[in-house]
């Protein structure tokens, strides 16, 4: 999942930036209206997210699938990755797919929550995508093909989605506001982070209206965890190191802790929120070993600090205050190469690290 946004809004920078937010503005209407009418015109669509998927990945993603198919459209729903357990329930997410047919061909691609090539499946396909419309809100990332809308001030992909069915009016059905909420919901952290704007309560109001229960999604979500997650989180817990006299926690999980518990990669969904929600603490790090040895780090702050920054320094990237990146092992290497960049950003003396 993406929780991120520990910190304040940048609404003063917007703000000031008044003429160039207004053309951006400008631009970004004239993308949805024409995503808009690609959606109305395909026949055939295929449908992707981001590696290890998370609520908004795939809320948005099934919510676009579902549209489409109620306009008789044929969609593939691909993702690299299964949908995480405590997704499962979302309407339509038995029909996502792990592999792409061999020498399929597309009117039109769909590529959600994602700016960044090096984050698509491995099994996505290179050729018959036909046109390529990319909806997302990371604030890093070139962008991918030729039709992009990119909000970074919109709180989930799921928001833009919303947008996106009310310039090409699409019929707002229980199972897609379900699928909407939820995209909302997990990229708010619960409508905690700062992106918990008036436009995502606006939209998360509207799916509610529409039939989105927020009780049972809320239950689903968060209230379905296998006890192999709390051994897990026990042993990641115990991982806990405190550093730069308070404002840096990390924590960690290695694949042995995978096997002595038998949990698995996404049940380690909001971790690192542990290690920022101590007081005194700006940045979170969070790094989970990968099956090749390389880690994964899951980067969080409050504040000021912009951690999408440090997560490019290692060909990552994410938003101001939730970012990720892979780091070469072994775990005190991948350790200490974070514990020195984020001291490095927060200015820490190495004597206080
Ligand atoms: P998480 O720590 O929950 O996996 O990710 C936090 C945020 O950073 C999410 O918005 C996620 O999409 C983004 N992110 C995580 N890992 C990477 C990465 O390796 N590359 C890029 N570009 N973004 C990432
Ligand atoms: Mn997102």
């Amino acid at each position: 999942m993406t929780a991120w946004k520990g910190g304040r809004r940048k609404t003063k920078g917007r703000k000031t930036s008044g003429s160039r937010a207004a053309a951006s503005a400008v631009g970004l209407e004239r993308a949805i209206a024409a995503a808009a009418r690609e959606l109305r015109s395909t026949g055939k669509a295929l449908v992707t997210c981001h590696v290890s998927p998370d609520g908004d990945a795939i809320g948005s993603g099934l919510a676009l699938a579902l549209a489409l198919r109620a306009r008789s459209a044929e969609v593939v729903f691909y993702s690299e990755d299964p949908v995480p357990y405590n997704y499962a329930f979302l309407p339509g997410a038995s029909t996502v797919v792990r592999k792409v047919p061999a020498g399929a061909r597309f009117d039109h691609t769909f590529i959600l929550d994602l700016s960044d090539a090096s984050r698509l499946g491995r099994g996505f396909p290179r050729e018959g995508l036909g046109t390529v419309v990319n909806v997302d809100h990371h604030a890093t990332g070139p962008g991918i093909g030729g039709l992009q809308v990119r909000d970074e001030h919109a709180a989930a992909t799921g928001e833009l989605v919303c947008r996106l069915f009310k310039a090409a009016r699409v019929p707002i059905s229980p199972e897609i506001a379900t699928n909407l909420y939820c995209a909302i919901l997990t990229d708010t952290g619960s409508f905690r982070y700062s992106n918990s704007t008036p436009g995502a309560f606006a939209a998360a109001g509207r799916m509610v209206a529409c039939g989105a229960e927020p009780w049972r999604i809320a239950s689903e979500v968060y209230e379905s965890e296998p006890a192999a997650r709390y051994h897990l989180l026990g042993r990641a817990l115990s991982t806990l190191h405190v550093s730069c006299g308070g404002r840096f926690a990390s924590l960690y999980v290695t694949s042995e802790m995978y096997r002595a518990t038998g949990a698995s990669k996404e049940m380690t969904d909001q971790f690192v929120n542990f290690a920022r929600a101590l007081k005194g603490v700006e940045v979170a790090a969070f790094l989970r070993e990968l099956p090749d040895g390389r880690f994964k780090a899951s980067l969080r702050s409050r504040g000021g600090i912009d951690v999408s920054a440090v997560g490019v320094r290692f060909g990552g990237g994410g938003h101001r205050n939730a970012a990720g990146a892979e780091l070469p092992g072994p775990l005190d290497h991948a350790r200490a190469t974070i514990e020195r960049v984020v001291a490095e950003v927060l200015g820490c003396t190495a004597s206080s690290v």
